[in-house]
C-alpha cells in the first residue's frame, strides 16, 4: 500500500492529556513568531478519549495537597523539581491562561469550575484551533527511527519525520481508552530501558466464596495492607464491596502495592509471603467498646435472634457476613446465648475484616499504569538523554501517583515543560 508522506517540525505522539497540553504549548509559543508545523497524532478516532472519562467524567486535575510523597517512590527525587516549580497553583494558572476556569472542592480536589471533563478537552482544542496544529486521528504511530537527525514514524498507511518528537503515548491501562502499551514498544525500539510494568488504582480481587453476600455494601471504613502480619498502609474513605472484588478509592490508594506484590513478590523493595487487606468497619470506636455495644445490645434485647445483632450498629449486610465467618449459628438463636468469647470474636471481626487478594487486577479496571520508561533515561525538560529532540512525557514514564488529580498533574506539568521547552529554538530563529 501507497504510503502518505507529511514532515514536520514538532510531532506529537498522542492526543491525550499530556500530549494535548504539550501540543498547546508549544503551537501558543511559537505563534505568530515562526512557521514551525506542529502535529498531534492520534490512534483513536478523536483525542481525549480517556480524558472525558477522567474523574467520573468531572477531571480531577489537580490537588491543592501536593507532594513528592503521593507519588511512586522511584520517581520522587526526578519529581521534586518538577513539582517545586509547577505547583497546583501554577498548573491552575496554565489553565487560567487558555481560557478554563477551576475550583477546588473541599478535600483540595481541584475540577474544572463547569464541573465537566469535556470542558478540558474543548479548551484544548479551541487553542490548538486558533494557535495552529494538525491534528491527525485513526493514525496509530508503528515505529519510531531516528534518521539523519530527525526522527521517522510509521503508521498503516502514513510516513511522518520530524526535527522533534514529543512521546505521549500513554500507559497500558483501559486500552478502551487509548492507550496500550505502544510506548514500551517504542522504548524497545529505541533501547530505552523500562521498569516492570502492573496495574494501578483498581478494585482489589479477592476469592472468599462468602464475599458474593455483600455485594453492592459501601461503608465508611479504614482499610490497611497487611504484609506477613505488619501493618504497611492506611487509607480510610467508603469501601465498596463487590462480588468478586473490594473496591472504593481507599481501596484504589491500596492497589498499587497489592499488584506490585503480584508482579514481583515484592513492595517497595521488600520482598514479602503474603499479603491481607483488613477493613475497620467502626474506625472511631476501639475494640473495647465495640464489645461494649454488642454487650449493651444483648442486655437490651436478650432474645433478638443473633441475625439481629448488628442492626443497628453496622450495615446489616456486613453483620450477617460477620456471623456466617465467625460460624456464629443458627441465625435464630438468641443472642443472651453468646458468651464472652463470641462477642470478642465479633467485636474483633467488626475491627477486622480481613481480605486475601487473589490476583492481580484487571488492566480494564484500573486507572493507572505504574512502572514505564526509566526515568533514567530522561534528562532536563523532559528530553531523552539519549535521543537529543526526542521528550517523553506522562503515563508512559515510570511516575504513578495516588488518586486524587496527581496523574494528571505530572500530565500537565510534563507537557507544559516539554511543549515549552520544544517551541524555544524556534522562537529564537526566526
Ligand atoms: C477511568 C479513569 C479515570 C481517571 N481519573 C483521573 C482523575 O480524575 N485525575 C487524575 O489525575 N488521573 C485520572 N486518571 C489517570 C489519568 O487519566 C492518566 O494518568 C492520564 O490521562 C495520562 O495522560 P497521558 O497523556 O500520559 O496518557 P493518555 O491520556 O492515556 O493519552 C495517551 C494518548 O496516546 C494515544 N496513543 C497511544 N498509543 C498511540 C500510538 N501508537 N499512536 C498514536 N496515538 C497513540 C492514546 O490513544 C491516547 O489518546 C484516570 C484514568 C482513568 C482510566
Amino acid at each position: 500500500m501507497n504510503s502518505d508522506f507529511y514532515e514536520y517540525d514538532i510531532i506529537i505522539i498522542g492526543g491525550g492529556a499530556a500530549g494535548l497540553v504539550a501540543a498547546v504549548c508549544c503551537a501558543k509559543k511559537l505563534y505568530g513568531k515562526s512557521d514551525a508545523r506542529i502535529a498531534v497524532v492520534e490512534k483513536e478516532f478523536k483525542v481525549g478519549k480517556k480524558l472525558l472519562a477522567t474523574g467520573n467524567g468531572k477531571c480531577n486535575m489537580t490537588n491543592e495537597n501536593m507532594s513528592v510523597d503521593f507519588y511512586n517512590k522511584a520517581s520522587r527525587d526526578f519529581l521534586g523539581s518538577i513539582l517545586s516549580k509547577y505547583s497546583p497553583d501554577k498548573i491552575i494558572s496554565f489553565w487560567n491562561s487558555i481560557g478554563l476556569l477551576c475550583k477546588a472542592d473541599p478535600f483540595g480536589r481541584v475540577y474544572p469550575y463547569s464541573g465537566q471533563a469535556s470542558s478540558v478537552l474543548d479548551i484544548l482544542l479551541l487553542n490548538l484551533k486558533n494557535y495552529g496544529a494538525d491534528i491527525f486521528c485513526e493514525t496509530e504511530i508503528t515505529s519510531i527511527k531516528p534518521e539523519k537527525g530527525k526522527f521517522r514514524l510509521h503508521s498503516k498507511n502514513k510516513t511522518f519525520l520530524s526535527e522533534k518528537v514529543i512521546l505521549a503515548s500513554g500507559g497500558k491501562v483501559q486500552p478502551n481508552l487509548g492507550s496500550s502499551g505502544s510506548s514500551y514498544l517504542f522504548a524497545d525500539m529505541l533501547g530505552l530501558k523500562c521498569t516492570s510494568l502492573f496495574p494501578s488504582l483498581a478494585p482489589v480481587l479477592c476469592s472468599d466464596k462468602d464475599l458474593p453476600m455483600m455485594k453492592g455494601v459501601r461503608v465508611s471504613a479504614s482499610v490497611s495492607l497487611e504484609a506477613d502480619g505488619a501493618v504497611l498502609l492506611t487509607e480510610q474513605g467508603e469501601l465498596q464491596l463487590n462480588e468478586k472484588n473490594i473496591s472504593g478509592i481507599c481501596v484504589f490508594q491500596l492497589s498499587r502495592a497489592v499488584n506490585e506484590f503480584f508482579a514481583k513478590g515484592e513492595i517497595d523493595g521488600r520482598k514479602y509471603k503474603h499479603i491481607s487487606i483488613n477493613a475497620d468497619l467502626m474506625p472511631d470506636h476501639d475494640i473495647r467498646e465495640v464489645e461494649k455495644l454488642l454487650k449493651r445490645k444483648i442486655k437490651l434485647l436478650p432474645d433478638l435472634p443473633v441475625s439481629e445483632l448488628f442492626t443497628g450498629i453496622i450495615n446489616k449486610k456486613a453483620g450477617m457476613y460477620l456471623l456466617k465467618k465467625h460460624n456464629i449459628t443458627p441465625s435464630d438463636r438468641p443472642i443472651a446465648s453468646l458468651d464472652d468469647g463470641e462477642t470478642e470474636i465479633l467485636s474483633q471481626g467488626v475491627k477486622s475484616l480481613g481480605f486475601i487478594p487473589s490476583s492481580p487486577s484487571g488492566i480494564n479496571s484500573a486507572q493507572v499504569t505504574a512502572g514505564g520508561i526509566s526515568l533514567e533515561e530522561i534528562g532536563k525538560n523532559m528530553q531523552s538523554k539519549k535521543y537529543k529532540n526526542l521528550y517523553i512525557i506522562g503515563e508512559a514514564l515510570d511516575v504513578d501517583g495516588l488518586c486524587g488529580g496527581y496523574n494528571l498533574h505530572f500530565a500537565f506539568a510534563s507537557g507544559i515543560i516539554s511543549g515549552n521547552d520544544c517551541a524555544d529554538p524556534y522562537r529564537k530563529k526566526r
